[in-house]
């Protein structure tokens, strides 16, 4: 079992002040793989003044300086790239090649994607050509909390580590307690760059102690969250108390519009996006709305491609999903799918218990309903697992309404060849994000949700941008 007790703080691995621990669980074969210490105030105190001392000369460090350590450090994430993604497929079950390609890549693709957005960002500048003495400053927001999920640890990491260190805020990074383990090699690369002492701080540990104490502290400037809908409104209200700069990106319960036109691969794409990463990404489009004349033979096909989609161990190569992340989640999925059956959703394929041969771990077969409509629970809940929701609709109009009908707005889909249709349709639908025909939204595009599913942007300029205070001088010459 990996000893992973400290925590980086000031610029040095230091042992925890609280003997408090947390077993670290490998979900494909639910054995303890590691040790992590709970952070108590004292720790937290220890890391936010830190932070605090470090803000004074970080604040005031010059572009040059931050995309020169920001440099090192793709480099160094580029040699670690094996070990985050082994970490990542240990600590929370993503599949070796899935890993690789797309958990660990996320976070290189961020950390070059803010190098480009610092490189052209202007931190101060004219209002504009009929405002010469009007100047605007863009300032580091100050000692920033950021908590993140266990789903795509680097990913969610990036998107607030580096923009943080790119605008020359500190921070306290509070990694998920049931995947640390990629965020501390994150943390070990930090060290090896020489950041100064105090700009990046790590305290492990679970919401209810370690990022509750960050979240009330009244040295945090800003909080960076990313997880669920119940953490975020908490951490809304401590950050109320003070007027603490808020981000947050929450859940969501994505439409994906098959109009009768969609292209033919629209059915087997939408039905993998929903079960990639064993259905645990808040942007996946968890409810299929498929046009009437092409439904039965949806299902038809739906049913054909779940029943041969692959569950397997992650440690082995291949295309295949892995188990879901704790035995918490996999009893809550089969409390949803039971759920969907006794509220009279067809059950086309899937359904209670785990896959064939995997009786260890907690796998979960993917899953797929028909028949049902907006208000059962498993239309409504965010299942985050590897289970989809068929709806059939008639008129565009009523395609819209449903997938508008949900707390969320985070990621809809669309799936149609007319270009027309797709403006008409995209221009209606209540979600910050919106792709169309399987092209995929940019790494560096905005990334967030209307509604319940958050406030703020991350990645590229917007992501960039959460991390400053603009600050208007008048009378500049
Ligand atoms: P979670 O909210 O339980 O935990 C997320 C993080 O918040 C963890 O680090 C946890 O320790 C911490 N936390 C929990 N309660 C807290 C509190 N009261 N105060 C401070 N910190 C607290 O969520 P989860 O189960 O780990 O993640 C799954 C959820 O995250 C899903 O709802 C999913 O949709 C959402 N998510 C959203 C996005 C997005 O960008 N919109 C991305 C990934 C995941």
């Amino acid at each position: 079992m990996l000893d992973k007790k400290n925590f980086y703080i000031d610029g040095q691995w230091v042992n925890s002040k609280s003997s408090q621990e947390i077993k670290v669980i490998n979900p494909a074969n639910e054995q303890e793989c590691a040790v992590i210490s709970l952070g108590n105030k004292d720790d937290v105190n220890s890391a936010v003044a830190a932070a605090k001392k470090a803000y004074s000369s970080w604040s005031f460090s010059t572009k040059e300086q931050r995309l020169e350590l920001l440099e090192k450090l793709y480099e160094n994430y580029k040699k670690r790239w094996n070990d985050i993604a082994e970490a990542i497929t240990l600590e929370m079950g993503a599949p070796k090649d899935f890993a690789t390609q797309l958990q660990a890549g996320t976070g290189a693709s961020h950390i070059k994607s803010f190098i480009r957005y610092l490189k052209n960002f202007e931190f101060e500048k004219p209002l504009g050509d009929h405002a010469p003495n009007q100047r605007l400053i863009y300032e580091p927001k100050g000692v920033c909390a950021l908590i993140t999920p266990w789903n795509w640890p680097m990913n969610q990491v990036c998107l607030k580590v580096i923009p943080a260190l790119a605008s020359g805020c500190t921070m306290i990074l509070k990694p998920s307690e049931l995947a640390p383990l990629s965020s501390m090699i994150l943390a070990e690369i930090i060290d090896e760059v020489k950041f100064p002492a105090g700009v990046f701080n790590l305290v492990n540990g679970d919401g209810a102690t370690t990022g509750d104490a960050l979240t009330s502290h009244p040295d945090v400037n800003m909080i960076s969250f990313t997880g669920s809908t119940r953490a975020g409104a908490l951490i809304s209200q401590n950050a109320a108390k003070d007027f603490k700069r808020v981000s947050l990106e929450l859940g969501g319960k994505g439409a994906n519009i098959i109009f009768k036109d969609a292209d033919p691969e629209a059915i087997e794409r939408g039905a993998l996006r929903c079960f990639r990463n064993s259905g645990q990404s808040c942007n996946a489009p968890t409810r299929m709305l498929v046009e009437k004349s092409i439904y039965n033979e949806a299902i038809e096909r739906l049913k054909k491609y779940t029943e041969e989609f692959k569950v397997d161990d992650p440690t082995k190569e291949g295309d295949h999903i892995g188990p879901v992340i704790s035995e918490v989640q996999y009893n809550k999925i089969q409390t949803l799918i039971q759920k969907g059956i006794d509220e009279g959703a067809k059950l086309v394929a899937g359904g209670v218990g785990k896959p064939s041969g995997l009786d260890k771990g907690y796998y979960v077969k993917p899953t797929v309903f028909a028949d049902v409509n907006n208000n059962m629970e498993i239309a409504k809940t965010e299942i985050f697992g590897p289970v989809l929701s068929v709806i059939p609709f008639e008129t565009e109009e009523e395609a819209i309404q449903i997938a508008n009908d949900t707390p969320y707005g985070l990621t809809n889909y669309i799936q149609t060849q007319d270009p027309e249709k797709v403006k008409r349709v995209a221009r209606k639908l209540r979600s910050g994000m919106v792709d169309v025909n399987g092209a995929g939204i940019a790494v560096d595009a905005p990334f967030g949700g209307f509604k319940h599913s958050g406030i703020g942007r991350e990645a590229g300029e917007h992501g960039l941008e959460e991390f400053l205070e603009v600050k208007a001088v008048g009378g500049w010459s």
